[in-house]
Formats: C-alpha cells, sequence, structure tokens
C-alpha cells in the first residue's frame, strides 16, 4: 500500500513537473526570448517558436535531432550551441554572437541562463537567448544623435514653450552663450532675435502653421559684435509625447556675407576713391528716376572731366595721379550735399547728380550752374600731392533731366556737353542742348563710315609740292582724302579728329605709309621722279601704338624702297616720354628714314628736348608764315627758329606760304625749303605728275 503510496505520489510529482515544464515553456513562449532545450549528445528537446524563427527552420525539422537539415538552419544551430558559455556565471559580452537571417543579414543574440547555476545540468537546463539587434540600433541612433550634435552647425534643442533644453558647441559659438547659461532661456526672445519683434512674430506665425521657418538673421553675440546666419527652426512631435520640441539648426554666414559684400563694393564702388562706380551711378539714377515724388521735377548730371591729368601721369607717375583723384573725389563730396551721388566712371571722370532741382526749368538750371560754378572753384584750387604742388582744373557738362528720361540719355548728353565744354577752354561749364545731340549723332554716323571707308576703297592720297630755293621740286607732302560717297572729296580736318578718337587712325596711317612707299617704288625708274622724297603725316596715337617700328620695318622692306626717300612728320604733341620717343625714332633710322617735326611753334617743345632726338627737319608752323610779313613778333619767331636749327644742323621748311613777299622774307632768314598755295595745292597723284613734269 506504502509502495502505491509512494508510486502514486511518484506520478502525481512527474504530473506537476510536466505541468511546470509546460507551463514554463508557455511562458518563453509569450516572453519573446528564444529558448531551447538541448540533450547532452546533443539532440534538440525542445525549441520555442521565437528560436525556431531566428535559426529559420521549423520544429519538426529539429526536435528529436542534432541538427536541421536546411544548410542555414544547421549553420545557426552550431552557432548557437557553441556559443553557449562554458561557465553560466559569466556574463559578457563574449556571449553575444550572431545568426544569420534569410536575407544573409547577421543578427547578434545574447546568451542568458534561465536559471541559477545551483541546477545547471538539471533536466531544467534551458539556454535563453535574447535578441540584442534593437538595443544595438538604438545604441547606434543615439551615437549617430551625439555625432551630429558635435557638428560644426549649431544647434539647439528646445521645449514646447520655446525653452532651450541643450545646445550644442557650435551654438554656443555663434551666439556667445555657454550651454549653462542657454539652458532655460527661450530661443527666440533671448538668442536669435531678441530685438526684432518684427521677424518674431513671423517666426510664430510659420512654425504654427507649417511646423517649421527658415531664413536668414543678423544678431549679435553675447559680447555685442554682430553674425550673420541661416536659421532652420522645426517643431518636432514625439511620438511618446503629446507635445512638440523644437530643433534649431543655425549656420554662421557671417564670412560668406562678409565677402559678398567685398564682391558687392568690387562691383559697384571704385577701389581708388571707394566712390561709385558707373555700374552703380547707373543704378542710383535708375532708382531716381523710377521714384521720384514729385514728377515735374528737375535733377541734374555734371560731367567732369579733369584738365591736364594725362600729362601730370605720364610725367610725374600714376602714384601721383592716383594721389589726385583721390583728393579730387573729396572735394567733390565735400562741395556737394550728403544726398547728391558722386561717382567716378571713367579715368578722370566723374559724374555729379543732383536730385530735386525746381520743377521751374530756368530755377532748376540756375540751381545747377551755382552748384557747377562752386566745383570748378573747388577743382581750380591747387592740388597738394606729397611734394608737388598741382593745378589742374576741369570742364564740366551739365545736362538738366526730367524724370522720364533715360538712364543712358542723362549721362550721355552731359557727357556730349562737357565735349563742349572742354572746347570753350579749360576750367569752363556748358549746359546740354539737344544741337549737341544732333552734331554727336553726325560724329557717330561719320565713325561708323570710315570704318569702311578703307574697304570701300574711298581713301585716297595727294601729293602737295615742296620746293627748294632753286625752285625744284625736293619732295611732297602725302595728305589724305576721303572720297566720300555723298559729300564728295573730304579733307583731314573733316575727319582727322574722328579717325583719332576711334583709333581707326592707326590702321588707315599704316595705309598711307603704304601709299607712299608704293609711289617711291614707281617713281624709282624715272629720272623726273626717283629723287622726289615723300613727307607721310604720323599721328601721335599711331607712333605710340606698340607695333609701330615693327610696322614701319615691315612696310619698307616689302616695298623695297630706299628708306631716306621717305620722311615721317612727327608733331610736338607725341613728345610726352622723350627717352621712348627716341628710343623708336632710332630704331626707324637704321632703314635711312628722316624725321621732320610738324606745326613747329605751336607746341611747347624745349630746344634740350629737341637736341635729344633725332630729327632731320622742322617744318615752322603755316600761322607763324601767314602771319610774318604783317606782325614783326612772329617775323622774330620764325628768325628765330630758322637760327636755332642752322645751329642744330637741321633742315627747315616753311608750310602754308602763300605770297612771294614771305616767301622771299624766308629766303632773307636762310629758310631752304618751301610749301604752299603759292606753287600748288595738294594734287591726285595724275595732277602732281603733270606738275613735277612741267616745272621741272
Ligand atoms: P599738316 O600736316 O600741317 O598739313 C598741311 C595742311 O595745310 C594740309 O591740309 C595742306 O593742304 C594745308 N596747306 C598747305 N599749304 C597751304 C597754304 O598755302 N594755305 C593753307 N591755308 N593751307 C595750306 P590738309 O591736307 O587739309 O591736312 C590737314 C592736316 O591733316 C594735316 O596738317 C595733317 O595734320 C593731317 N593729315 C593729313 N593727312 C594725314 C595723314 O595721312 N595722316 C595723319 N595722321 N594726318 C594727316
Ligand atoms: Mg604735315
Ligand atoms: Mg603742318
Amino acid at each position: 500500500m506504502n509502495e502505491i503510496n509512494s508510486i502514486n505520489s511518484d506520478n502525481h510529482l512527474l504530473d506537476e513537473v510536466v505541468s511546470l515544464e509546460h507551463q514554463v515553456e508557455d511562458l518563453f513562449e509569450l516572453s519573446g526570448l528564444g529558448a531551447y532545450r538541448v540533450s547532452e549528445d546533443g539532440t534538440c528537446l525542445s525549441i520555442n517558436s521565437q528560436a525556431l524563427k531566428w535559426i529559420g527552420c521549423s520544429r519538426e525539422s529539429i526536435i528529436g535531432r542534432k541538427s536541421p537539415a536546411s544548410p542555414i538552419a544547421n549553420t545557426n544551430w552550431q552557432i548557437l550551441k557553441n556559443s553557449q558559455p562554458p561557465n553560466s556565471n559569466e556574463d559578457s559580452e563574449e556571449h553575444i554572437f550572431g545568426l544569420i537571417d534569410k536575407g544573409g543579414q547577421q543578427r547578434f543574440f545574447h546568451f542568458l541562463n534561465a536559471f541559477p547555476p545551483s541546477e545547471q545540468h538539471s533536466s531544467h537546463e534551458r539556454s535563453i537567448i535574447f535578441d540584442l539587434s534593437e538595443y544595438r540600433q538604438q545604441a547606434e541612433r543615439q551615437r549617430i544623435s551625439s555625432i551630429v550634435f558635435e557638428s560644426k552647425m549649431g544647434i539647439c534643442v528646445a521645449d514646447s514653450n520655446g525653452l532651450i533644453i541643450e545646445a550644442n558647441a557650435a551654438f554656443s559659438k555663434i551666439t556667445g552663450y555657454s550651454a549653462h547659461e542657454l539652458r532655460g532661456k527661450s530661443f527666440d526672445f533671448s538668442v536669435l532675435l531678441p530685438g526684432n519683434t518684427a521677424l518674431k512674430s513671423k517666426v510664430q506665425k510659420s512654425l504654427a502653421n507649417k511646423g517649421e521657418w527658415e531664413g536668414e538673421i543678423r544678431e549679435h553675440r553675447k559680447d555685442g559684435s554682430s553674425f550673420t546666419a541661416w536659421v532652420n527652426i522645426s517643431a518636432v512631435p514625439m511620438k511618446h509625447d503629446s507635445q512638440s520640441y523644437y530643433v534649431l539648426c543655425v549656420y554662421d554666414i557671417t564670412a560668406n556675407k562678409t565677402s559678398q559684400e567685398e564682391i558687392h563694393n568690387l562691383a559697384y564702388f571704385d577701389s581708388l576713391t571707394q566712390l561709385p562706380n558707373r555700374r552703380k551711378l547707373n543704378e542710383t539714377l535708375s532708382n531716381i528716376l523710377s521714384t521720384t515724388p514729385r514728377p515735374d521735377s528737375h535733377g541734374a548730371a555734371l560731367f567732369i572731366d579733369l584738365n591736364k591729368f594725362k600729362s601730370l601721369n605720364d610725367t610725374r607717375g600714376h602714384r601721383v595721379g592716383d594721389m589726385l583723384l583721390i583728393e579730387v573725389g573729396h572735394r567733390l563730396q565735400n562741395t556737394v550735399r550728403a544726398v547728391d551721388t558722386v561717382a567716378r566712371v571713367g579715368g578722370d571722370e566723374f559724374v555729379v547728380l543732383l536730385e530735386d532741382l525746381s520743377e521751374d526749368m530756368p530755377k532748376a538750371t540756375h540751381e545747377a550752374n551755382k552748384i557747377g560754378t562752386k566745383i570748378l572753384k573747388a577743382l581750380a584750387r591747387p592740388f597738394k600731392l606729397g611734394e608737388i604742388q598741382f593745378t589742374c582744373g576741369a570742364s564740366i557738362g551739365i545736362n538738366i533731366f526730367g524724370y522720364d528720361d533715360l538712364v543712358h540719355d542723362v549721362i550721355q548728353h552731359a557727357d556730349m556737353a562737357m565735349y563742349e565744354a572742354k572746347k570753350n577752354g579749360r576750367n569752363s561749364l556748358c549746359f546740354y542742348n539737344p544741337e549737341m545731340k544732333a552734331s554727336a549723332t553726325a560724329h557717330a554716323n561719320l565713325e561708323q563710315e570710315l570704318g569702311l571707308a578703307l574697304e570701300l576703297e574711298q581713301l585716297a592720297v595727294f601729293f602737295q609740292p615742296q620746293l627748294n630755293s632753286k625752285d625744284e621740286i625736293y619732295s611732297a607732302e602725302v595728305l589724305l582724302r576721303w572720297k566720300h560717297a555723298t559729300r564728295g572729296i573730304l579733307k583731314p580736318n573733316e575727319f582727322i579728329s574722328v579717325a583719332e578718337e576711334s583709333g581707326l587712325i592707326v590702321p588707315i596711317g599704316f595705309w598711307v605709309i603704304k601709299e607712299a612707299c608704293k609711289q617711291i617704288r614707281q617713281w624709282t625708274t624715272d629720272p623726273l621722279f626717283s629723287k622726289i622724297k615723300l613727307a607721310v603725316n604720323v599721328s601721335a596715337r599711331q607712333f605710340q601704338d606698340p607695333g609701330f617700328v615693327k610696322k614701319i620695318f615691315q612696310i619698307v622692306q616689302t616695298s623695297g624702297i630706299n628708306g631716306s626717300m621717305l620722311i615721317l612728320e612727327l608733331t610736338e604733341s607725341m613728345m610726352h616720354d622723350i627717352n621712348q620717343v627716341r628710343e623708336k625714332m632710332e630704331k626707324i633710322r637704321e632703314l635711312g628714314i628722316l624725321f621732320s617735326l610738324d606745326d613747329f611753334g605751336t607746341g611747347y617743345s624745349s630746344l634740350s628736348s629737341l637736341i635729344q632726338l633725332p630729327i632731320n627737319q622742322l617744318k615752322i608752323d603755316q600761322m607763324f608764315v601767314k602771319n610774318m610779313v604783317a606782325n614783326s613778333g612772329d617775323a622774330i619767331v620764325v628768325k628765330t627758329i630758322i637760327a636755332m636749327a642752322k645751329s642744330l644742323g637741321i633742315n627747315v621748311i616753311a608750310e602754308g606760304l602763300e605770297t612771294q613777299q614771305a616767301r622771299s622774307l624766308l629766303h632773307e632768314m636762310g629758310c631752304s625749303l618751301y610749301q604752299g598755295y603759292l606753287f600748288s595745292q595738294a594734287l591726285p597723284t595724275q595732277d602732281f605728275e603733270n606738275f613735277v613734269k612741267h616745272r621741272n
């Protein structure tokens, strides 16, 4: 009986154990943990569905077996069994292992012991595995967040009331407040937009409507210095929290802004005088014209050109020239009101804009005249440029404009008036009138036509004989003529200035030299003409052309003439840099070419500069020749020139000779060559040849 009782109680105990075992297994089934049991020989006794999922096999394929059939599951099963810690007291990182899922990705697990060590190896021994992936991902996320927080971008997080919870080092650097100081402060009131109420309400509106605001701010750091930043504020709702947080990303763009401003200044301001440049002037003028409050009122543009600036620059160097320009800028600014614009629009050209003059045109003109005169006076006072005292003066063109005028016209008309002022003499001012426009238009048309004249073969050279005291034709001056399509034959005074201003004189001048060489070449075989030299005029602009010497060599050498048959007529106006001029002349002289100094007496050449240059001939200007009979003063000048030239071994030719009387006088004074209407005007080739045949 006792035995039976004992058997019954054993069975009862076993039932209880089994039931407990089931309960434990159910518990593990619900726990989300992986659990399994293995017998000593490695046979799987039980396994829950979570572990099956991680291993990747079905219950049937493993229960009662040492390994499942599928290769992945088998690998995982082996990893699992081998990962079991030898001593379950240890609970270290070493018990982390990875299983492979269907996609080939590793997933990490940790081994846990379900029972205390005292029960080790009991029949209840159960291995438990725990999925670490989620924790790992979270840790990674935290690591990444902290890296983001370390970035150069200022970041700060504020609670739903806008009170700062945390700020990174970059945010502290940008705002000047430490993280400690920032915590608890309102981000918009204290740090980012303390004084900017308008922007603040805009930000708040945008956050309320869109949950975001982005824009540029210019604020002050704690120390009062200013910074410019690009700010993005986002309201971030929390998953488990009904309230939002604010994340502020602040990027310091102060440096970019500064360089942007520098670029702007370079583009809109003259770097020497710091005055607005032409572009800025146009912009300002355009604003004035489009936003004036009174449509009937007037404004004035004063175009100012300095006199003698070029000669100062050439003789004293650019440094002194720059000093003058800066000083002129100051004087102009001090002469006009602060609201008026003073701009530098070119080398020595300035423009002053006067706004809001009278609606009454005569009154407006009077006002502008007053200021123009004041400027003239200011610029006529001597300038102290280092050691040098310099007086330059200016020419001013004034254009009174209405507010419906075009920007381009306003400045251009003032410029035209300035040219007129220049013609009137130094230190004068001139108002624009519409006739100037007509003459400027004609000028522009002429320039355009002249540009085509060479191509259309409308240019021709005429020859004016130059005779010696024996009335023999010694040489001839080559003079340019333009056979204009509608206006007939034009003389140089009608187009040479246009050619010079436009630069067309350079190609035209070389063409004349080529024509002269061609003519010399043609005459070489004819004894009647072979001794006649040809004198060609060279303009300053052409002589200063860097390729001048090379081009002369090329023309003379390809034409095959004897260089001594060619005379180049230079003028005193090109004698600025005497050393450079001499250098060029010396080189050209290697070809045998002779030099004549044209219009002598009208410039200011000093005797010393003449001695330095290889000049063969002085050409007394026709003004002296014309006046010398009636005016004893002129006669004395001519006499002195001839005597001086003789002592220097230089020939003298008198041009513009119209009377026999003058010729006799010149002959007495020792002049040996003559040119003028007394003998002949400039003639076309055929007529000139006839003249020579008849004469010689
Ligand atoms: P220039 O070199 O002083 O030439 C003399 C000018 O005086 C010529 O005028 C000539 O026709 C004129 N003339 C000559 N004898 C008399 C006279 O007895 N009485 C008067 N009233 N005038 C006389 P043109 O041909 O009209 O040339 C004018 C200026 O044009 C020249 O002055 C010269 O500076 C320039 N020029 C002419 N051809 C050329 C050229 O091929 N190249 C350059 N760069 N300039 C040229
Ligand atoms: Mg000449
Ligand atoms: Mg002359």
